[in-house]
């Protein structure tokens, strides 16, 4: 538990577990479009001139940065280069709208739009209103929205997209705090990415004078406003272990050297530096459907081929488990997604796709046999059934794959595990759609949260079952789900028999700590006293007891 209980606490969502204290510093807010706006007979070439001068920003921005954020910067310049959004605006301009209330109007649609989409598309809505506030500055000729720092501070902002992030001083970036957001956007990304202690969705941090001081801990997602001595000594203390957890790089292993590689997930090749610099030993889940979110049509074989081979290439020989397209539910794409389904999280999603476009699946499978090395590892998500198993396994083994396996994220697929895994070299739980199915819980319902708890016992006897089925079969049973990133659940698994854990690169420091700080016994009568328990609370209250009392102190638990 966090101790900052001093001052007035505002709370939101951590991103990490670290955490700072400086004074604030809010990002300059984005000009909005006067009410009736003139119309000048120059307006639509204003509105074109201003779209490239953005688009032109970022792209310079996006050249100069390096990892993911190179790539969003990339992406939200795309966004401004968008020949229908501009078009749009341009139309409402020539219709008689001011220039800016036109780009306005047009990128409210497109936002609408995304937002109707859900999911991925969703959250770029942060970008695509990015956008829309630089180009409106610029037609206004008002000062591009942000911020200049010159102490070390806890920046504060509605919402923070990446050109807003690529223009801070990040040395001088001790934390950040957004109002909106989600812990998935961009800002999160890229907090993470680089280190820095965040919170999302903090409701009245606006409301806060710049130059207060404010303590953020992340992992208690709170933001505390002018902090006493107490809750800075404590916050002091949380940035200092977590410096101390981050120095440990040894490879994933229990006290007494039971070996259990942490890996990391990853959504492209571009992730893979992150993943490193955590010291993560390889990548237990690509999520190659992310690669493809805006494309209208299926990639080509080639374009396919050359993104999986940046993976590989950029993992230098340590293992890469692909996962083939999960795409419907909360990852639609346009060219892979049945546009009608009234339930797409139980349609026609993961390698159910091989029964409406058998040459998508076919193509991905191509693609990987053309790249693959011996440490390549692919996998199918979404199987139900031994027989679906059965079917991958050979289309895979057909196009050259050496190490195949599926997802286990289907109830069906934990009850019948030894059936499934004798068809396959491996498995891997993805306890987040294990859940979601085992409580029949939609993942994206965030007041339902508490039944989408992978401490819930149905769920955590679904994975000591299939656990156990890879003991007697005698094959690898990983966990990518974000279970894996709980550290006290990483004690659970590795309990219970998981083999390897897959998280974001973020959680590897704390789930190395906590792993190497327990004999495999331990882990084992954490994991049989979680077990025993229930309800969540009382699985996690269990394991917790259990835990050496020192190590749970470190760990903040
Ligand atoms: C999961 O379901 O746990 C998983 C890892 O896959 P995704 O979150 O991409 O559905
Ligand atoms: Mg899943």
């Amino acid at each position: 538990m966090s101790t900052l209980v001093e001052g007035a606490v505002l709370s939101g969502i951590g991103v990490g577990r670290s955490a700072a204290v400086a004074p604030l510093a809010l990002v300059r807010p984005a000009p909005r479009a006067p009410e009736h706006e003139p119309v000048g007979p120059d307006a639509a070439d204003a509105v074109h001139a201003a779209f490239t001068h953005v688009a032109e920003g970022l792209a310079a921005r996006a050249a100069a940065a390096s990892g993911n954020l190179k790539e969003v910067l990339g992406a939200t310049a795309l966004m401004a280069k968008d020949r229908a959004l501009i078009a749009d605006a341009v139309k409402r301009v020539e219709a008689g709208t001011g220039p800016a209330t036109a780009v306005t109007e047009a990128v409210a649609g497109y936002a609408a739009m995304f937002e109707a989409a859900g999911g991925y598309l969703a959250e770029r809505v942060t970008d695509l209103n990015s956008v829309r506030d630089r180009v409106v500055a610029r037609l206004l000729g008002a000062p591009e929205p942000g911020l200049s720092l010159t102490e070390r501070s806890i920046v504060a902002a509605e919402d923070l997209s990446p050109a807003d992030t690529a223009a801070l001083d990040l040395d001088l970036v001790a934390g950040i705090v957004t109002e909106l957001g989600g812990p998935t956007g961009h800002t999160a990304i890229i907090a993470g990415q680089l280190g820095i202690p965040c919170l999302v969705r903090v409701a009245g941090i606006l409301d806060v004078a710049p130059g207060t001081p404010v303590a953020i801990d992340a992992a208690a997602g709170t933001a505390t406003v002018d902090p006493g001595q107490e809750v800075r000594d404590a916050v002091e203390a949380i940035a200092a272990r977590e410096a101390a957890l981050a120095s440990d790089t040894a490879p994933g292993a229990t006290k007494d050297g039971h070996a259990l590689p942490l890996l990391a997930n990853i959504g492209s090749a571009a992730d893979v530096p992150r993943a490193l610099a955590a010291h993560a030993e390889g990548v237990g889940l690509f999520r190659t459907e992310v690669l493809f979110l805006d494309e209208a049509t299926a990639p080509a074989v080639e374009d396919q081929a050359r993104a999986y081979r940046a993976a590989i290439e950029a993992l230098d020989g340590r293992k890469l488990v692909v996962r083939t397209l999960d795409a419907g539910a909360d990852k639609p794409l346009a060219f892979a997604t049945q546009p009608d389904e009234e339930n797409p999280a139980l349609g026609v999603r993961g390698f159910r796709l091989a029964r409406t476009l058998p040459e998508l699946v076919e193509s991905q499978l191509l693609a990987l046999g053309q790249v693959s090395t011996h440490s390549t590892w692919v996998m199918a998500p979404m199987i139900a059934t031994p027989a679906e198993a059965r079917d991958f396994a050979s289309r895979a083994r057909a196009a050259g794959a050496t190490t195949v396996g599926v997802m286990v994220e289907v109830p069906a697929a934990a009850l019948r595990a030894d059936a499934i895994l004798r068809e396959v070299d491996f498995v891997s739980l993805g306890t987040n759609d294990l859940a979601q199915y085992t409580m029949a819980t939609d993942r994206l319902r965030g007041e339902l949260a508490d039944l989408l708890d992978p401490w819930q016992p149905a769920v955590l006897d679904l994975v000591a079952a299939t656990a156990a089925a890879g003991r007697r079969l005698g094959k690898p049973v990983g966990v990518c789900g974000e279970s894996a990133s709980d550290p006290v659940m990483a004690l659970v698994l590795a309990g219970l028999g998981i083999t390897s854990l897959s998280m974001s690169p973020g959680a590897l420091a704390s789930v190395r700590f906590a792993l190497r700080h327990h004999t495999l016994a331990q882990c084992e009568a954490i994991a049989q006293a979680a077990l025993a328990a229930g309800s969540p609370s009382d699985a996690r209250v269990a394991a917790l007891t259990h835990m050496d009392p020192e190590a749970r102190a470190t760990l903040g638990l």
